[in-house]
C-alpha cells in the first residue's frame, strides 16, 4: 500500500483521533457481535504502547434519524471495550465537544467520543424535499457540507495524528472518514485497514492463479459492476444467489417466481458473451432447489435450470454444489460475495455450507481465501468453517466497491508514503 499506516509515525505524547467502524449490533443494551471492536484491538492497543493518547470515534446505527438512544450510543461500547482492556475510558457525550476532555489527557490514555452520526453534517447527506426547488435544494446542500467541513476541522483539533483504521466505511466521504484529512497534519491507516487492502489489493491487482470469484446474494443491481470489473482478472466466475436468475432469465430460460431484476437482463447477456470473448469460465446453476414459498415450510423439489411456473428457486441444486465444488478447489485465490442461497432457512443453506466448505479447501491446499463481507461473513460464520478462511473482510459496502474497481474515499486521503 502505498499510504502512510501507523508504523511510520512517530506516536509518543501524540494525540491520535482515531475513527473506527465500531458500529456494532446492539439489542436491548447488550452488544450481539463484537467482531469489529476486536478487528481494532491491534491498532489500539499499538497507540497505547507506544505512548501516544488515544481518541476513538465511530458511528453506530442511525442515530441522526431518532437522536441518541441507549442502543446506539457509543457509551455502550466504550464500557465493553474499557473491560477489554482493563483500562478507563473517558467518554465525551458529544462528538463535537471534547477540548476539555482531550486537554485533560495523558500518555495512554483513551477517550471515546459519542457517535458521529448523531451530527447530521457527519454524512451531510440530503434529499431533495417534495416541493422544494433545485436552487434551494442545491444551496441547504451546500450549506451542509459547509457545516460538515467545520464538524471535520472540529474533530482534527483533538489529535495531532488521524488514523483512519474503519474499513467498513472507507468507501463514505464523510467527516470522520475523509474530510478531516484536510485539516491535520498526517493521516495514517490503522492495521486492519493496512490488512483490508493488502488482503483485497493482492487479489485483484496481484492474484496468484487460478482466480476464481464467487458471486451471489440478492442485491444483483449492486454487483453488476464488480462483475463487470473483475471480468477480464479473474479466470472462472462462480455465481449463484438471487444473482444466478438474472442470468439464467438472459440465457432464455424459465425463472419462475425467482428474483429477477428484469430490467437487468440486457446487462447480463452483455457480462455472458464478454466471458465467452475473454475465454473465462461463467458458471451459473445447472440444477436448483426450488420452493413453492418464500419459508422453510415451502414444498420444496430439485429442478435443472428452468424453474417451474409459480415456484422460486431458492438454492443452488446437488449437482451444481458439486460443479462449484469442484472448480472453487483448483483456485488458488477465491473472493467471495454473497451466499449461494437463502442460508437463513436450514433447507435452503446447504449450496452456501457446500460453497463454504469448498472454500475452507483454498486455504487448506495453500491457496488466499477471502470473504468479502456482509451476509457471506454471516453465512461463514454459521458453517462453522470461519477459522479456515484466510481473511474475513470488515466492510461489507466497502469491499463490494473496492472489487468494482473504485477509488475508496477513506484510503485516497491518507498521507502517501
Ligand atoms: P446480499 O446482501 O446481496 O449478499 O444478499 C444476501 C441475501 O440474499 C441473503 O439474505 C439471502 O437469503 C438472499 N438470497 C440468497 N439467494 C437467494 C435467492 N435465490 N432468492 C432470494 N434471496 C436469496
Amino acid at each position: 500500500m502505498n499510504k502512510k499506516t501507523l508504523r511510520d509515525v512517530d506516536l509518543k505524547g501524540k494525540r491520535v483521533i482515531m475513527r473506527v467502524d465500531f458500529n456494532v449490533p446492539v439489542k436491548d443494551g447488550v452488544i450481539k457481535d463484537d467482531t469489529r471492536i476486536r478487528g481494532a484491538l491491534p491498532s489500539i492497543r499499538y497507540v497505547l504502547e507506544q505512548g501516544g493518547k488515544l481518541i476513538l470515534m465511530s458511528h453506530m446505527g442511525r442515530p441522526d434519524e431518532k437522536g441518541i438512544t441507549p442502543d446506539t450510543s457509543m457509551k455502550i461500547v466504550a464500557d465493553y471495550l474499557s473491560g477489554i482492556l482493563g483500562k478507563k475510558i473517558v467518554f465525551v457525550a458529544d462528538c463535537a465537544q471534547a477540548d476539555a476532555e482531550v486537554a485533560a489527557m495523558k500518555d495512554g490514555d483513551i477517550v471515546m467520543l459519542e457517535n458521529t452520526r448523531y451530527h447530521k453534517e457527519e454524512q451531510a447527506k440530503r434529499k431533495q424535499k417534495d416541493g422544494e426547488s433545485e436552487a434551494d435544494f442545491k444551496a441547504a446542500k451546500a450549506a451542509l457540507k459547509e457545516e460538515q467541513k467545520k464538524l471535520a476541522e472540529k474533530l482534527a483539533s483533538y489529535g495531532d495524528i488521524y488514523c483512519n483504521d474503519a474499513f467498513g466505511t472507507a468507501h463514505r466521504a464523510h467527516a470522520s472518514t475523509a474530510v478531516i484529512t484536510k485539516y491535520i497534519g498526517v493521516s495514517v491507516a490503522g492495521f486492519l485497514m493496512e490488512k483490508e487492502i493488502a488482503y483485497l489489493g493482492n487479489a485483484v491487482e496481484n492474484p496468484v492463479r487460478p482466480f476464481v470469484a464467487i458471486l451471489g446474494g440478492a442485491k444483483v443491481s449492486d454487483k453488476l459492476a464488480v462483475v463487470n470489473n473483475l471480468l477480464n482478472k479473474v479466470d472462472a466466475w462462480v455465481i449463484g444467489g438471487g444473482m444466478a436468475y438474472n442470468y439464467i432469465k438472459a440465457r432464455g430460460r424459465n425463472v419462475g417466481k425467482s428474483l429477477c431484476e428484469d430490467d437487468q437482463l440486457d446487462y447480463a447477456r452483455e457480462m455472458i458473451e464478454k466471458a465467452k470473448k475473454q475465454n473465462v469460465q461463467f458458471l451459473l446453476p445447472v440444477d436448483n432447489m426450488a420452493a413453492d414459498a418464500f419459508s422453510n415450510d415451502a414444498a420444496t423439489q430439485v429442478v435443472g435450470q428452468d424453474i417451474p411456473e409459480n415456484w422460486m428457486g431458492l438454492d443452488i441444486g446437488p449437482e451444481t454444489i458439486k460443479l462449484y465444488g469442484d472448480a472453487i478447489k483448483t483456485a488458488k485465490t477465491v473472493v467471495w460475495n454473497g451466499p449461494m442461497g437463502c442460508f437463513e432457512m436450514d433447507k435452503f443453506s446447504k449450496g452456501t455450507f457446500g460453497v463454504a466448505a469448498a472454500v475452507a479447501d483454498v486455504k487448506a491446499n495453500g491457496g488466499i481465501s477471502i470473504i468479502g463481507g456482509g451476509d457471506s461473513v454471516a453465512a461463514v460464520n454459521k458453517s462453522g468453517l470461519a477459522d479456515k478462511m484466510s481473511h474475513i473482510s470488515t466492510g461489507g459496502g466497502a469491499s463490494l466497491e473496492y472489487l468494482e474497481g473504485k477509488e475508496l474515499p477513506g484510503v485516497a486521503a491518507l498521507s502517501d508514503k
